[in-house]
Order: C-alpha cells, then structure tokens, then sequence
C-alpha cells in the first residue's frame, strides 16, 4: 500500500500517518518527492485495511499495490533513479553505459591487456569475474581473493570502475573492499540470503535475471535489496530459457522498455550471455541501445579462442573496438553526443 500526502502535509502529519501504520504492525517507510511526500507501507502479506489511514489529516490518497515488489516500483519512486559508481552514472537520462571485459579473469596479462583496450575503445567500466559459478564443478573456478587483486590493480591502471561477481553472502564484504558494483548472476537472482546480505552494504549491485526467471520474480528478487537499504541496483537482462536452443539463452528485449515503465531502476543488457554466439552479439548489442537500455555487459577476450570460459560469445579486442565505433555513431540517434 502506498499513501499519497498532500503537497501542503507538514512533518507531524506524516509522522502522525507513519505511527498508525506501525500500530497496524507493518513498518512505514516515508518517499519524500518533490512536489509531496508518499509514504509506503512494507510488512504486508495481503490487502490492508485503511480505514485507520485514509482519513487522517494530510492524507490525499491510498493505492493499494497488489505487486511483490514497491520499493522497485514506478508508482512508489516516480523519478528514474541514476546509480552513480566513481564518476561513471547509469540510469534515466544519462549516456549509455558500457561495461566490458573478459567473463573470468584469468592472469595479470590478460586482464591488464582485456583493460588497456576496452579502456582505448571507449569502454565506461570493466568487468570479470573472480567468483565463477560454472555448470559443472570441474571447469575453472575463477581466480577468486588472487583474481579481485588484479582488476584492482587493471582499474588502477585505467581508472576504470570495476564489476565483478560474488556468489555467497560470505564474501560480500570480500567483493565488496576490492569492486565498485557487485554482480548477482542469474543463477544466485533468487539466493535470498546473498540479497539481503548486498542490501546491507553501500556499493551499488549489478543484479541479473535468473536463467528462469519472470519479470516480476526478476523485480521481486532486486525488492530484497532495496528493502535491506540498498537502493543503488541497475538490472540486467541476459537472456532467458526457452524452447529455442540455436541460441544460448533468448534475449527478452521487450523488458527494457516494460521495465522501465513498471521501475525507476537502471536495466542494462546482457547480449554476450544472451545469444552465447560472437556473431550475434554487436548486433543484439545495438538493438539494446535502441530499445533504451541504460547500458551494456560485453565479454570481450584478447584471445577468445583460448578462453578458461564464454570464449565462443567474447569479442576479440578488435571487434569491440568495432563496435564502440557503431555505437559512437549511434549516440547522436539515441540523444547524445557521439
Ligand atoms: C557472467 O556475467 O560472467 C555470468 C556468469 O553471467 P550470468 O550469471 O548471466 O550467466
Ligand atoms: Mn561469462
């Protein structure tokens, strides 16, 4: 449920509105906006009675929200939210972002060599995972604490922010000394305990939609975080499963422009894990930023073909150079400069 405040509703009746819903057993928690303060109400498992609410001085209106998910929602948070990450912003209005590097970090070479030439091409962040949740157990697990040093040391270098995975609500505080956006993968969307250990912290998170996941499981599952008193989350859309299995997943574009209507949050896309095919991959990159995605997750390979993992989807250096190239030429198109 969410209550409206009149615009000319001073602090004592908010107050006054956010104690009766305490003595109704759920937690309020206040929205100040511009022109009125919402209030919200969390705790809830069904529909609220307001009849002790919707009369009290201040209160213009009470809409009931029948959704999993408020704090991510639209109707509670109006205003598109910008995730600021040292000097790089995503979200509403802002020019896309775009994140790239390897899936896995695999050795201070590669990594180093993976950020010099995203970093030359025009990349805003990198990426690479030390924390890899594989299919199988014995396929390279990543570099893990080793593997946090060196994309500390690659965005030293290039002075670009870095993404990375944690897996467990143990290694939060790990991931979180050494990256600036913590990445949930899609198999860990609905690892609650990791969810709300992330909404404890003050780092933004990179939250995917699991391999199964629906919109609204995805929006309930950033709801966690949110809910702990992080609100710094961008979602990524990386592909879902379906019947069709010429592509590694299927990329469900039609969400970016849904989630933005339904949520405030950023929604980026994933095209390297989305189609599991190089080829594919600028193309479906492209269609991303057209369709008003906030940003973009490449894998990008100095020798893709050599790759501990995702070496058929990483683009070689040269073809992300290619690409930022295209979308260079497309930011005039989508309202920047180029
Ligand atoms: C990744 O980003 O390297 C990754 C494992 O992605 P996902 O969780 O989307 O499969
Ligand atoms: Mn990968």
């Amino acid at each position: 449920m969410l209550i409206v405040m009149n615009h000319n509703a001073g602090k004592k009746q908010i107050e006054a509105v956010s104690k009766a819903i305490e003595k109704m057993g759920y937690t309020a928690a206040p929205i100040p906006g511009g022109e009125r303060t919402a209030i919200g109400v969390l705790g809830n498992k069904g529909y609220v009675d307001d009849s002790n609410i919707r009369d009290l001085p201040g209160v213009q209106e009470v809409i009931h929200v029948s959704k999993p998910y408020k704090l991510v929602s639209r109707d509670f948070h109006p205003k598109g939210t910008v995730v600021k990450i040292s000097g790089v912003e995503i979200g509403e209005g802002r020019r896309p972002v775009i994140i790239a590097g390897p899936c896995a970090v695999e050795n201070e070479e590669q990594i180093l060599k993976a950020a010099r030439a995203v970093k030359a091409a025009g990349a805003d962040m990198l990426r690479g995972g030390a924390f890899k949740p594989r299919t199988g157990p014995h396929t390279f697990q990543g570099l893990k604490e080793e593997g946090l040093k060196l994309l500390a040391l690659a965005s030293k270098e290039t002075g670009l922010p870095v993404v990375t995975e944690v897996m467990s609500p143990d290694n939060v505080g790990l991931v979180a000394s050494y990256a600036d956006v913590l990445q949930v993968g899609a198999r860990n969307m609905q690892n609650f305990d990791l969810l709300r250990e992330l909404g404890t912290i003050r780092k933004p998170v990179l939250l995917k939609r699991g391999l199964s996941a629906t919109l609204e499981e995805f929006l309930a599952a950033a709801e966690y975080i949110l809910a702990g008193g992080n609100g710094a989350v961008i979602l990524c859309e990386r592909g879902i499963r379906t019947f069709e299995t010429a592509t590694r997943n299927t990329l469900d574009l039609s969400v970016v422009p849904l989630i933005k209507e339904l949520s405030h949050l950023p929604i980026t896309v994933d095209p390297s894990h989305a189609t599991g095919r190089r080829s594919l991959v600028p193309s479906m990159a492209k269609a991303a930023l057209v369709a008003g995605a906030h940003g973009v997750l490449l894998e990008v390979h100095p020798e893709p073909e050599k790759a501990l993992s995702d070496g058929a989807q990483s683009l070689t250096l040269q073809g992300f150079a290619r690409l930022m190239d295209d979308i260079k030429r497309l930011m005039p198109f989508l309202g920047f400069p180029a």
